[in-house]
């Protein structure tokens, strides 16, 4: 049996396709969702981060903005800043690039953000409207692992699914979200014991973990659904040829490159699996994706409520409670 492949590139397609007429409309009505980044010092990563987030609000449609302060900014500077894009009325989401300097306060700047613009979804108000099932904004990962699965028919309701990482900004709130939608969830972590035979019971799999491969594919139930949203660079050949061993082609791709991407769940898993989402391509897109749909719905939530939808159910926005 060979798994259906969860492809987030064509979910990330369709999501963009239906934000592009949701913002078309809520431009008509004077409405131009707008997303302000910000994004400190030079990292090159952050950088190529922020200028992707730029060109999906461009290709939307979408209003953004860019403040680059020195990587010697302090808090207060930083808190400065978030106040004027929190008073900014054209401003819908505020997107504060990680990792901030090690001089500044990063929890007080993020918890300054106002959380009717927090489309990262990490204010403590957002995190408690998620605890206690009301809506808000949902961090954008998880929400799009969400996507992945209602989009996909994947049923949820009495499921044992089984969260592999407890981050704040993936494991907890996938947890929630699935327990929100009816499933039996256990989280695991790196205390948990007899892993395999806990991901053995599961009817649905999310392994945010951090480690290539780490999940084997005898560990999963036939038919299970997994989601891989594990981002690993393999750079050590032992480690690629442990990855690739049934997959000669991307064995070959990774000696001419030197490094490869890998999820936290063995590849071979797709013999075993009912669904699975594949690395690269699978909960990659979504992020982003998720991040412009939440900045269409803090837009809607903050000032367009009396605006038609383009869609009349399932539209954007509805990646979370
Ligand atoms: P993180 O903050 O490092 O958390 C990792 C979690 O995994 C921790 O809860 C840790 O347990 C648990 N863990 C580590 N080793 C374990 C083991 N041997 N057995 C069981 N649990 C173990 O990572 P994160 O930010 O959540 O990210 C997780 C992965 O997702 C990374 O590969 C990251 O690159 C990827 N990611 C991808 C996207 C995307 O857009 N596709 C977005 C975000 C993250 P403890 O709590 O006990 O330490």
């Amino acid at each position: 049996m060979t798994a259906k492949i969860l492809d987030g590139i064509k979910i990330r397609d369709a999501m963009f396709a239906e934000l592009k007429d949701e913002v078309a409309i809520l431009s008509s009505a004077g409405i131009r969702p707008g997303l302000a980044a910000v994004l400190v010092g030079e990292n090159p990563a952050s950088q190529l981060y922020v200028k992707s987030k730029i060109a999906a609000c461009e290709q939307l449609g979408m209003g953004s903005g860019l403040i680059t302060p020195p990587a010697s900014v302090g808090t207060a500077d930083m808190l400065a800043i978030v106040e004027d894009l929190n008073r900014d009325n054209d401003t819908d989401g505020i997107l504060i690039q990680l990792p901030l300097p090690a001089q500044v306060d990063t929890k007080r700047v993020l918890e300054a953000v106002d959380p009717a613009k927090d489309v990262d979804g990490f204010h403590p108000v957002n995190l408690g409207r998620l605890v206690s099932g009301r809506p808000g904004l949902v961090a954008c990962t998880p929400a799009g692992c969400m996507e992945i699965l209602r989009r996909n028919g994947i049923a949820l309701e009495g499921a044992n699914a089984v969260v592999l990482g407890r981050s704040d900004i993936v494991g907890k709130p996938m947890a929630l979200l699935l327990m929100h939608a009816n499933a039996t969830v256990t989280i695991c972590h790196s205390k948990t014991r007899d892993l395999p035979e806990l991901v053995r019971g599961a009817d649905i799999v999310v392994a945010a973990m951090g480690k290539a491969g780490f999940v084997e594919a005898d560990w999963i139930k036939p038919g299970a659904a997994v989601i891989d949203v594990g981002t690993n660079r393999v750079t050590e050949l032992s480690e690629a040829e442990r990855l690739f061993r049934n997959l000669p082609e991307r064995l070959e791709k990774f000696k001419a490159k030197g490094n490869a991407l890998a999820g936290d769940v063995h590849p071979d898993a797709v013999n075993v699996a009912g669904a699975l989402t594949p690395v690269p391509g699978g909960v990659g897109p979504m992020t982003i994706t998720m991040l412009m749909s939440n900045t269409v719905k803090a837009s809607r939530m903050r000032r367009a409520k009396a605006v038609p939808r383009a869609i009349a159910s399932a539209g954007p926005g509805s990646g979370g409670r």
